[in-house]
């Protein structure tokens, strides 16, 4: 959708990105590391504030570009700290992104699509269906939104946001190129400041893309693996009827290859009696051999339209205690921010459902509530 501001939002451009706009405009390079300074550190997105730049060049930025914030449109605090908010965009789409504090850290979990193409069947972002890629100024404005919200809450020096994991809405390397250039904008020290080790993204498992990364942004790797076998990947992440498990697996030592101490995180959810069995563990730890990994247990979190329900916690504990056994740094994820449906896979925003997944799980729904009566 065209709206009527053409302005470039400046969220959208990198360092380079940025150097090249103002020279363009006829101005210095520097202009760009003042104002990503102002943006990124200061937390100032009002052109007016920024006063180591000319009135002139102020006012010629009011008219040639912005800095694009989301409007909150709910801010939910829990009871564990965890903030959770609801993020309206320019065209009306909404999307969750979530603020997990703990000692000395500060993680945000960020959202890279509006909705999901991808169809998890534990997920209830899949319930969502889709309607864009967010652009990387999409990306990068949940941090800078965070830090601006969050810094005034705390009054605090340092920037509150420590750490990005890319787990919010949406498959981030089907968003490759607008993720890319966010996380580029975050590792950049006139930008976030944050060091590749401490940006993770994750991903379903979408193996040319995994490789393409490799290539262009080292950041911390986390894959979705929720199941230690094809017959049962197939169904939980259809998306391994494309790349399946054992093309996955070289993928991600291929990730990690050259770079000592280096392991790819592996995401497992725990669902009662579909795959957390002893059997599903020790095929987990059979299949892993070799890939330097660390495994992260994540009870599932249910949701209204899920039958799925959550491993026990003494099913859980065998498992964990089947995989340290076999050399495997494994823990259990904590749930944080379950209480306001914070926690991982519960996160949907407002999608504009162009899928038109929605309807037809609706669909679904009335047909099958029509054959009980
Ligand atoms: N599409 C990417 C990024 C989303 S990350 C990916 O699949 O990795 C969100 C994490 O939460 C993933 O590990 C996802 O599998 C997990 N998740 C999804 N639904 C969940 C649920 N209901 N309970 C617990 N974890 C869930």
């Amino acid at each position: 959708m065209q709206t009527a501001t053409e302005k470039v939002n400046l969220l959208d451009l990198n360092q380079q990105g940025l150097t090249d706009f103002f020279v363009q405009m006829g101005e210095k390079p520097f202009r760009a590391t003042q104002i990503m300074k102002w943006i990124y550190h200061e937390g100032v997105v009002d052109f007016q504030e920024m006063t180591n730049l000319s009135k002139a060049l102020r006012q010629k930025l009011e008219t040639v570009a912005e800095i694009r914030l989301p409007v909150c449109v709910t801010e939910q605090p829990s009871a564990d700290g965890t903030q959770k908010w609801l993020l309206e965009m320019e065209d009306g789409n909404r999307i969750e992104t979530v603020f997990i504090p703990e000692k000395g850290r500060g993680t945000l979990c960020v959202s890279s699509q509006v909705g999901c193409t991808l169809n998890c069947t534990f997920c209830s972002t899949a319930t969502q269906g889709f309607n864009r890629n967010l652009s990387t100024g999409d990306i990068i404005a949940q941090v800078v939104f965070a830090n601006r919200t969050i810094g005034k809450q705390g009054n605090r020096a340092e920037l509150p946001v420590t750490n990005v994991v890319m787990m919010g809405m949406g498959e981030p390397l089907m968003n490759f190129d607008n993720v890319m250039r966010a996380m580029e904008i975050m590792n950049d020290d006139i930008g976030c400041g944050i060091s590749r080790r401490r940006i993770t993204l994750s991903t379903s498992g979408v193996v040319p893309m995994m490789l393409r990364m490799r290539e262009v942004c080292d950041v911390s790797l986390a894959v979705s693996l929720h199941a230690p076998n094809d017959e049962l990947r197939d169904e939980l992440v259809p998306i391994n009827r494309k790349y399946p498990i054992k093309t996955l697996l070289d993928a991600c030592k291929h990730y990690v290859e050259g770079k000592p101490r280096r392991k790819v995180t592996f995401e497992y959810i725990m669902i009662d009696g579909v795959n957390d069995t002893r059997k599903h563990a020790k095929q987990l730890a059979r299949i892993l051999e070799g890939v330097p990994a660390k495994i992260n247990l994540i009870p599932f979190n249910p949701f209204p339209q899920s039958d799925f329900c959550r491993s026990t916690p003494q099913a859980i504990q065998a498992f964990q205690d089947i995989l340290v056994a076999a050399g495997y740094t494994t823990i259990v994820r904590k749930t944080r921010g379950d209480d306001i449906d914070a926690a991982c896979g519960q996160l949907v925003g407002k999608v504009h459902d162009r899928t038109r997944r929605q309807l037809k799980m609706q669909q679904q729904k009335v047909d099958a509530g029509g054959l009980l009566q």
